[in-house]
């Protein structure tokens, strides 16, 4: 009698005897934490992972997962909070493997699967500095195809204004150069619209001369909050473009909230150090710790700090502007966190990439704002986070009104229907437009281009 062999087993027959990577299927050593990803809150069930180790090899899972009219997802770092690349139901392209990185001169060839921190370490060994994330810990492509606010922000850009090539594999399993020459839209698409495109297997970025950022930390008291925030956008507003800095609100040891500024000065360290005495004299600090220290250093502090075994939901906004009524959102927000360990984060988008023209690049958003992030973070132990989800929610809402419309794609989960309408502005069309061309039967859903 024949045996009726679902359409997910012959894919993976497939996948295993065309591929030289590892085949991860239900049901085999090592399934659960292949499927895992950094936040615990996430527990999809793929079909298969699989390991790719070289272009070939995600040319092959590409042509035999749509062979079986499979749907596929692309894992880079994992990072993403709503747990996007590790889809159920599809075949997971894992490129955890590829994570190469090659430096000449001051541009970097990265493998799709390098985390920032391997970009950082590689770039920090040739006396440069790559453009990323105050994280090092997400996957370079993801961060860098979607936006990347970080500790050079205001003086170099986001992540993705340093992007001046990539390699992609695209749906029907062919290979395709992106560069300034060749297929100059989907670099433009790049730059914004994410991996809805294709598996970008490497990436070419700028790196920037130096090493050494004067950073660290200043921690305010919770009762400062509200003088610090309104004497920090007011300093802010003259400050110069080497100084770039993110805002949080924490949990002290005894779960208490506290705020804290987290500046990078990239230039001379004398010019620099003026520069934080005008922060910390937004306040009466109760903890300083600024030094000049390796760009490396200054990412692995904040690395330091994040909770691997955790679950998470994630709010985001734009917001024009720190002034009275959203600081004291924020700071309404903060006193009714229903967890110690949920936090907001305020990264300031300022300098040199609110000149660069909107239509430059795909990202949706170019003047000078405020992104807002807001983390609900609880031990799974303690239930599925729902009262921690509806804070977040709830902040979100109340910030809604005071907000610009869209939203940093990398952080807008499905409930975000209303910001992901927007979150490309006039770019949209066009980028519509790249995706019809490159990805017509939309096998490639990365960030969400559109409701
Ligand atoms: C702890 C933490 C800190 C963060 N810090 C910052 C920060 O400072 N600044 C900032 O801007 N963002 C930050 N982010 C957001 C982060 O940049 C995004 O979540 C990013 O998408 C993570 O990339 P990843 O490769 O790790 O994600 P993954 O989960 O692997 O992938 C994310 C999405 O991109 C797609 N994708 C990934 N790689 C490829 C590829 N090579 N080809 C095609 N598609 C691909 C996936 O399919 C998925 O849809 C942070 C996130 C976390 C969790």
């Amino acid at each position: 009698m024949m045996q009726s062999v679902s359409r997910s087993e012959q894919s993976v027959h497939d996948l295993q005897t065309q591929m030289q990577g590892r085949v991860i299927a239900r049901g085999d050593e090592g399934y659960d934490s292949a499927r895992r990803v950094w936040n615990g809150a996430v527990d999809h069930y793929p079909v298969a992972i699989v390991l790719c180790e070289s272009v070939e090899d995600v040319q092959a899972a590409v042509r035999t997962a749509r062979a079986h009219n499979m749907p596929v997802s692309v894992r880079s770092g994992g990072y993403d909070v709503t747990g996007r690349s590790v889809r159920s139901e599809a075949v997971v392209i894992d490129l955890s493997q590829l994570n190469h990185v090659h430096i000449e001169g001051q541009i970097a060839t990265i493998a799709g699967g390098a985390t920032a921190a391997k970009v950082i370490a590689a770039a920090t060994a040739s006396n440069l500095i790559a453009v990323t994330g105050w994280n090092g810990l997400p996957g370079m492509t993801g961060l860098t195809t979607v936006g990347g606010y970080g500790p050079l922000i205001a003086s170099h850009g986001l992540a993705l204004d340093n992007l001046s090539g990539a390699e992609l594999v695209i749906a029907d399993g062919r290979r395709l150069t992106v560069d300034h020459d060749e297929n100059p839209d989907l670099l433009w698409a790049l730059k914004g619209g994410g991996g809805n495109f294709g598996v970008v297997t490497s990436m070419k970025v700028r790196l920037h001369r130096g090493r050494r950022v004067l950073g660290g930390m200043i921690l305010f008291p919770w009762g400062e909050a509200e003088t610090v925030l309104g004497r920090y956008a007011k300093a802010i507003a003259s400050a110069d473009i080497k100084l770039s800095v993110v805002i949080g609100f924490i949990s002290l040891p005894d779960g208490s909230p506290a705020l804290f500024l987290a500046p990078a000065w990239t230039g001379e360290i004398s010019d620099g150090e003026i520069a934080m005495e005008v922060l910390k004299r937004c306040g009466k600090p109760m903890h300083v710790q600024i030094a000049s220290m390796s760009y490396q250093d200054l990412v692995q502090s904040f690395d330091a700090r994040v909770e691997n075994d955790r679950c998470y939901a994630v709010e985001s906004r734009w917001i024009p502007k720190l002034n009275p009524e959203t600081v004291s959102a924020l700071i309404a927000g903060g006193t009714s966190r229903t967890s110690p360990f949920s936090t907001i984060v305020l990264q300031h988008f300022r300098g040199l990439p609110t000149q660069i023209p909107p239509d430059s690049t795909a990202f949706g958003l170019r003047r000078e704002h405020v992104m807002v992030e807001i983390i609900a973070c609880w031990d799974p132990a303690t239930g599925d986070g729902s009262v921690h989800k509806r804070w977040a929610r709830d902040l979100s809402q109340t910030l809604a009104p005071m907000s610009l419309p869209g939203g940093y794609p990398n952080l807008l989960g499905p409930q975000a229907q209303d910001q992901i309408a927007h979150a490309y502005g006039n770019n949209l069309t066009r980028l519509q437009a790249v995706k019809r061309r490159f990805d017509p039967d939309n096998v490639f859903s990365a960030t969400p281009l559109t409701v």
